[in-house]
């Protein structure tokens, strides 16, 4: 789409290689897989149209049913924490916009995502195939239960807050795995962990504090609380 006069959206690439710059590299991302895939992968596709012009910005940005697609530096700082080398099979839970999964499939072999709205999976399937992300695939579902038809999982990364680790994600990662999601009581402010399995144990490590929706499912908070 044209237009005339608007830098900001009429020069994206620019935006996304400032945005890796002074948002990335200055605040810790040195994964140079990471960096790269957040260079390329372009966000505008994954906002609403009226969003298109922050697409870089430094923020979370709204998105359908009252979601949100996550701050870049966010989603940066989940992948490296992940350590992904480009084998590996992600489970990504909180398909949202699809923004995650289209940086996360430039980072392993195969993503699998579940999103519990299924007009949002909808949406985000369509916009990955047309996109050329092919190694994602899509389903509607309570992603606190895992997708146990695609594990054992590499990594598990999550895109919203819950209460505790859901037992299902243990069972679903492999061996020296890693989970990497939010945790806490509060609905504006999680903290990220990092789970590894090792010889069946699992242990955590904080990764700093965060802002996310919540995780709603059977392992996650219920629907209607506050
Ligand atoms: N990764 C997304 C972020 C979306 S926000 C992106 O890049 O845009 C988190 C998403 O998690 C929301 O879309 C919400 O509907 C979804 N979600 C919350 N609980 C869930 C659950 N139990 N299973 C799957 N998705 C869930």
């Amino acid at each position: 789409m044209k237009n005339p006069g608007n830098v900001e959206s009429s020069e994206p690439n620019y935006d996304r290689q400032s945005m890796v710059e002074s948002q990335l590299k200055t605040r810790g991302i040195r994964d140079e897989r990471v960096l790269k895939a957040m260079a390329t992968v372009p966000r505008e596709l994954f906002v609403q149209e009226g969003h298109r012009k922050q697409a870089y910005a430094d923020c979370a940005l709204p998105i359908e049913h009252e979601q949100t697609i996550s701050q870049p530096f966010t989603v940066a700082c989940m992948c490296q924490a992940l350590g992904l080398t480009g084998n590996e099979t992600v489970l990504d839970v909180g398909t949202g916009s699809g923004y995650a999964a289209a940086v996360l499939s430039c980072l392993a072999a195969k993503v699998f995502t579940i999103e519990r709205i299924p007009e949002l999976a909808a949406t985000a399937s369509d916009r990955l195939q047309q996109n050329g992300f092919s190694n994602v695939v899509v389903t509607t579902g309570d992603g606190t239960r895992g997708w146990p038809e695609h594990a054992p999982y590499d990594a598990i990364v999550v895109a919203a807050g819950g209460c505790d680790l859901p037992p299902p994600y243990v069972e679903q990662l492999r061996e020296s795995g890693r989970i990497v999601m939010p945790l806490g009581r509060d609905n504006s402010r999680q903290n990220m962990v990092r789970f590894q399995k090792n010889n069946g144990t699992i242990t955590r490590e904080h990764l700093g504090t965060f802002v996310f929706v919540p995780l709603i499912g059977d392992f996650g908070w219920a629907a209607n609380s506050p």
